[in-house]
């Protein structure tokens, strides 16, 4: 950043670049001291801007989930083609090369993880269903269906200074998966970041215009304007947090407020884990990891490390000789392990965090008001080395479970079993995330079920995924993210669970001809339409309701046997007729369930090469009635749902089977899985 006139950063609002009235506030680079930009959203229009993301909602909601995957999935492209360019600005944040890495392609991973999972899991409709329908009458009229629909309002995502780039791309990716549009106001500090990976997105116009906002400054009364149909996301500290939890506006509107603020996270060294086991050493290497990546400050971080008292000793000098190999210093010099904290008053702040956990422990390790850097001043860049605490009294102490020093600061605390340091992690009040380093499953379970309901996500280290896991710090887009009580009572993330907070369930209530019609999804009792086999139809033609009823075939002793043999499956129940009665479930011999499901195949398919590509698997299979010999079997095949898939000359097709005896009682129901062409016959290449 040398020599560089700062950026005069700027909000991206109602379709324009806008600077705020003032000059601006400088942001400095973490590590030199220089100025790297100017920020200030004074006098800007928030009602507006939040009209504008509103009404930009409607064209999101016009695309169905597949079409917002792919849009999120060529934006993740163009962005991961720019990485280059976030790492360059990245590095005065204070972060390493390797912290940019958790930031810059951390996020862009989510974005485009997100787009595979949502292409892979959701249907290509615009409505989703949840949970199967509920019949509410005896006679078939009357049904239920659980419906997400996206809201109508805005996404307000206020974001910490520590992860610009992730901390935008994890809420942002769920939020437009959804099909809602989001407002981005990330954190002063680091706002350049955030402002030049906007300024990339909106310039590749892959997002409808309006989907994407962002404010670098303060927000002025944009909380004011919030409805019942905003939703406010918001990580950072806990005091902020309470504050805009009970803004008047997000009270009376019960506007959906997710918080992820202060975390006190804990690592258990499980007893079995001791000097010499693969576990000592995993343990040592992760709470060094924690307190260093980022320069400690990260909400994951590990702040409570509890160890069996026997090994105090043992783990305070590893982990000395393992920090004493990540040295602070530029964060982009080769040596350097550790880069510098966000600001100085951060630093200040750690300090004074660090004089507030003293009045319960000693520093064992480090020293705040030294600092010693590779390279770099530590007197103009925000260097901070690590520092280790020691409570011997933890069960007495309060402030190490309280404060949270938001750098490399760890406490090391004794326990003397188990449960009491179960109960110590409880003591955080609730956290993001807790770990415990153990190879024995009787620890595993005891520590994870007395752990878990304070803690969002739980890591066990062992030595035989020491190579494969992703670690105590990181969370991952497909597992929740946020933790209870202390930690903010916010969840994030979570797969598919993260695109439903920004969407309305509704219980829709109907008869199900006009539920079908609503959900897209046939369902029992709806209008079906019997005409050429469904087999035969490509998805231009094909319909929800477009139903075969097979012919019948009956199940002979000899049809069993010859199943049987044929592959090894020879089951008592179905080979033994004395043994199959005594059975509580059977009177006699009874049919495979899996020959049940052959010979309905035999029932249901046109043979002939067609539109019906593959049969992918089966859902929800369940035999329901047993089959003796001589009962009779017949099938009802009916088109469930269909997803034609972006981008390909196909679709899945998903029918809901059900076969029937001779007396029309269900022996087996399940739903087939099928990849059906859009055309049929399909188009051939130009000689
Ligand atoms: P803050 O809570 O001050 O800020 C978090 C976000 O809220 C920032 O974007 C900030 O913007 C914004 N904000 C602050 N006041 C308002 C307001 N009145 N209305 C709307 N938005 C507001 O946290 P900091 O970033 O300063 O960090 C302070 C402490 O928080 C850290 O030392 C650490 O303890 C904790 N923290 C926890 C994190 C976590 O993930 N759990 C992450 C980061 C920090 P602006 O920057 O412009 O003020």
């Amino acid at each position: 950043m040398t020599d560089q006139t700062p950026i005069r950063l700027k909000s991206y609002l109602s379709g324009e670049w806008q600077a705020g009235s003032s000059d601006g506030k400088e942001l400095r680079d973490a590590a030199t001291g220089e100025v790297v930009a100017l920020i200030d959203a004074a006098g800007l229009d928030m009602g507006e801007a939040l009209d504008h993301g509103r009404q930009a909602g409607a064209k999101l909601r016009a695309m169905s989930f597949h079409e917002r995957a792919l849009m999120l999935k060529a934006l993740g492209q163009e962005l991961m083609a720019q990485k280059d360019d976030f790492h360059a600005l990245s590095l005065a944040t204070g972060a390493t090369p390797k912290d940019g890495w958790v930031d810059i392609e951390g996020g862009i991973g989510t974005m485009l993880g997100y787009a595979s999972k949502a292409r892979r899991e959701l249907p290509n409709t615009r409505v989703l269903t949840e949970g199967d329908v509920e019949p509410l009458a005896r006679d078939g009229s009357f049904s239920a269906q659980h419906i997400l629909t996206p809201l109508q309002g805005v996404a307000v995502h206020i974001n910490a200074y520590n992860f610009p780039c992730w901390g935008m791309l994890e809420k942002l990716a769920p939020t437009l998966i959804a099909g809602m549009s989001a407002i981005v106001k990330p954190a002063s500090q680091t706002a350049y970041l955030t402002e030049l990976m906007v300024r990339r997105i909106i310039a590749t116009g892959l997002l409808p215009e309006g989907a994407l906002q962002l404010i670098c400054g303060s927000v002025g009364d944009l909380l004011d304007h919030m409805t019942g149909q905003d939703v406010v996301t918001f990580t950072g500290s806990a005091s902020t947090g309470q504050k805009l939890r009970t803004h008047p506006a997000i009270i009376a509107n019960a506007t959906r407020f997710t918080m992820e603020a202060d975390s006190l996270n804990a690592s258990i060294l499980g007893p079995d884990a001791t000097p010499g086991t693969p576990e000592f050493d995993l343990f040592i290497r992760e709470v060094a990891a924690e307190m260093t990546v980022k320069a400690g400050q990260k909400c994951t971080a590990i702040r409570r490390a509890f160890i069996p008292r026997a090994q105090v000793l043992a783990v305070r000098d590893a982990l000395a000789e393992r920090l004493a190999k990540l040295p602070a210093g530029l964060p982009g010099d080769a040596g350097t392990r550790m880069g510098a904290l966000s600001s100085l008053d951060q630093r200040e702040e750690v300090r004074a965090r660090i004089r507030d956990l003293q009045a319960d422990a000693e520093i064992v390790i480090g020293d705040p008001a030294q600092v010693t850097t590779l390279t770099g001043d530590p007197d103009r860049g925000a260097f901070l080395n690590p520092v280790v605490l020691y409570c011997d009294r933890p069960g007495a102490a309060q402030a190490v479970h309280d404060v949270e020093a938001f750098g490399p600061v760890a406490t090391l605390m004794p326990y003397d079993d188990l449960d009491q340091a179960v109960a110590l992690t409880h003591r955080g009040k609730g956290s993001l995330v807790a770990s415990v380093f153990t190879d024995d499953p009787r620890v595993a379970e005891a520590a994870v079920l007395g752990i878990a309901p304070f803690h969002g996500r739980v890591l066990i280290g062992n030595r035989a995924s020491a190579k494969t896991s992703t670690g105590h710090g990181s969370p991952l887009y497909m597992l929740t993210h946020g933790g209870p009580g202390r930690a903010g009572g916010g969840e994030e993330l979570g797969g598919i669970r993260g695109v439903k907070h920004f969407m309305q369930r509704t219980a829709v209530q109907g008869t199900p001809r006009l539920l079908s019609a609503v959900t897209g999804r046939w369902t029992e009792g709806a209008d079906t339409r019997a005409d050429t086999h469904p087999f035969r139809k490509s998805l231009a033609d094909l319909r929800i309701g477009d139903q075969l009823v097979t012919g019948t075939r009956q199940v002979t002793l000899d049809d069993i046997e010859h199943f049987a043999n044929f592959t090894g499956d020879t089951f008592y129940a179905h080979m033994d007729e004395d043994a199959a009665r005594a059975n509580p479930f059977f009177e006699g011999r009874v049919a495979h369930g899996y020959l049940i499901v052959s010979f309905a195949a035999g029932l249901f398919v046109q043979p002939d090469p067609g539109p019906v590509l593959a049969n992918y698997g089966v859902d929800n299979l369940r035999f329901l009635t047993p089959v003796n010999p001589g009962d009779t079997l017949g099938v009802r095949l009916t088109c469930k749902e269909i997803n034609p898939r972006e981008g390909a000359d196909y679709g899945e097709v998903r029918w809901d089977c059900q076969v029937t005896n001779q007396k029309e009682e269900v022996v087996a129901q399940y739903d087939v899985l099928t990849m059906v062409a859009k055309t049929w016959p399909q188009a051939q290449p130009a000689a």
